[in-house]
């Protein structure tokens, strides 16, 4: 984008202002609709979600064999939902949040095999692929037990493919630690954010890293180039992928059970507010994607960005989507929340989005390290920086004009009450224990 172009977006949405100070704010998205009409003409279903659930069922058993960790949950790998009082009232007494109803953590901070929510979207789209290679060889027939996949034989079949990915470090630790399980040859390629300790933990689970000193974007383009080279090779596309999108997608039909397990209501007169830590954006659209089937116009879904990388903000603000980066209005798009690093959002998940998401909230790099010592200190459970971005919602949704305003409009302000709200934590439990008194000695400015 050319100097002139921006200046006039910024005259046409002043919120950029703001945005290009690098101040928190909080944007409610005026193109949302209602449900039905989110969904007229839109590419995806409910049905591609239950495809997708019935897939993971499938490959239970073959999880279950490879991965004991998750025996308890025969082959699925899936989070608890709790609640966190005390987190909640200390956030009401430390920062005046208000919040009535309410607040509940999902912890995909400790999923199994990956630690983050990337063991959803990153783990099913190896699934997916590993599937239609081995129908596609003869190295499954319909009917047969998963579990086979774990042969020897299986294995090394798959040995002469490649799987290949840009990441910023937990996209790369799932997709990584999966295919090297089936057997593939896996090159994760790293952008500068990526953590040390996450290269390593790779690279002992028999995975290639590749180090790039520049960012997302620059990682992801040259792994895909260097895949395209190779017809034995899979490029997993972060961006694009629908497959990747459904994997997250299927979190909202576990999440419904757990909900009626807590016994918690969600319908008109008891909303359900979501609030999800954005990258590039397929983790939290995918999410959103499902809970809107499942809760209609009783969720309200809203997403966290770090002030240095609100990219998802800023294409879905300008209507731009991935034709705008953060570097375009100024922006340096380095934070210290490494998995929400992304300059540049998913176009095809900021279009499905536009009408179904409810605002954002961005966050700066020190007030995630202050909600991770709130919430170690209240539940005693740890989250990494980039997951803390979720409380950045219920601290301040009824502290601020816009959200208030929307909260008005939508008759919501009366039904707080018995309102409940999620905190969606995406990452934190593989994180090594020097690294986590690192972070809790961390202050920024
Ligand atoms: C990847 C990631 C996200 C966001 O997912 P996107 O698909 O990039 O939007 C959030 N939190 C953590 C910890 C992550 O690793």
């Amino acid at each position: 984008m050319n100097p002139t172009n921006i200046s006039a977006l910024v005259q046409q949405f002043p919120i950029l202002r703001r945005i290009q100070a690098e101040e928190e704010i909080a944007w409610i998205n005026p193109e949302k609709t209602d449900h039905a009409s989110s969904m007229e003409n839109c590419e995806l279903s409910m049905a591609d979600i239950d495809n997708a659930e019935a897939r993971l069922a499938r490959f239970a058993p073959f999880i279950k064999k490879c991965f004991p960790e998750t025996a308890d949950q025969n082959g699925i790998i899936e989070s608890i939902l709790t609640p966190i009082p005390t987190m909640q009232a200390h956030i009401d007494q430390k920062y005046h949040s208000h919040l009535q109803g309410r607040l509940l953590l999902k912890q995909d901070s400790h999923l199994a095999i990956a630690g983050s929510v990337k063991a959803r979207g990153g783990i099913y789209e190896i699934l997916k692929h590993t599937e239609d290679l081995a129908l596609a060889n003869g190295i499954l027939r319909q009917g047969d037990s998963y579990e086979q996949l774990a042969s020897q034989e299986a294995r090394e079949f798959f040995s002469s493919y490649t799987i290949q990915v840009g990441s910023t470090g937990n996209l790369g630790m799932s997709i990584g630690i999966m295919s090297a399980a089936i057997g593939y040859e896996v090159i994760v390629h790293m952008s500068a954010d990526a953590k040390q300790w996450k290269k390593e933990l790779l690279r002992n689970h028999g995975v290639i890293v590749k180090e790039y000193a520049s960012d997302y974007s620059k990682a992801v383009k040259n792994g895909r180039a260097l895949s395209d080279q190779n017809p034995r090779s899979y490029f997993v596309d972060d961006e694009n992928s629908r497959n990747l999108f459904l994997g997250y997608a299927v979190a909202a039909k576990r999440l419904s059970d757990q909900l009626k397990d807590l016994d918690v209501l969600v319908d008109a007169d008891h909303p359900l507010f979501v609030y999800l830590p954005c990258g590039v954006g397929g983790a939290p659209g995918g999410i959103t994607f499902g809970l809107k089937q499942l809760f209609q116009n009783a969720v309200h879904c809203f997403f966290a960005e770090p002030t240095p990388a609100p990219c998802m903000a800023v294409g879905m603000i300008t209507g731009l989507h991935s034709q705008i980066s953060v570097q375009d209005i100024g922006l340096s798009g380095l934070t210290h929340a490494d998995g929400l690093a992304v300059g540049r959002p998913s176009g095809f998940v900021g279009g499905i989005m536009k009408s179904m998401l409810s605002g954002e909230f961005t966050i700066k790099d020190a007030h995630l390290y202050d909600y991770m010592r709130d919430l170690l200190e209240t539940e005693n459970i740890f989250l990494e920086p980039s997951a803390c971005a979720a409380f950045q919602g219920p601290v301040h949704l009824l502290q601020n004009d816009e959200t208030l305003r929307y909260l008005k409009e939508n008759h919501l302000l009366e039904k707080m009450p018995q309102s409940t709200h999620i905190a969606w934590a995406t990452g934190g439990s593989l994180v090594p224990e020097t690294i986590r008194e690192e972070y809790v000695h961390t202050y920024l400015k």
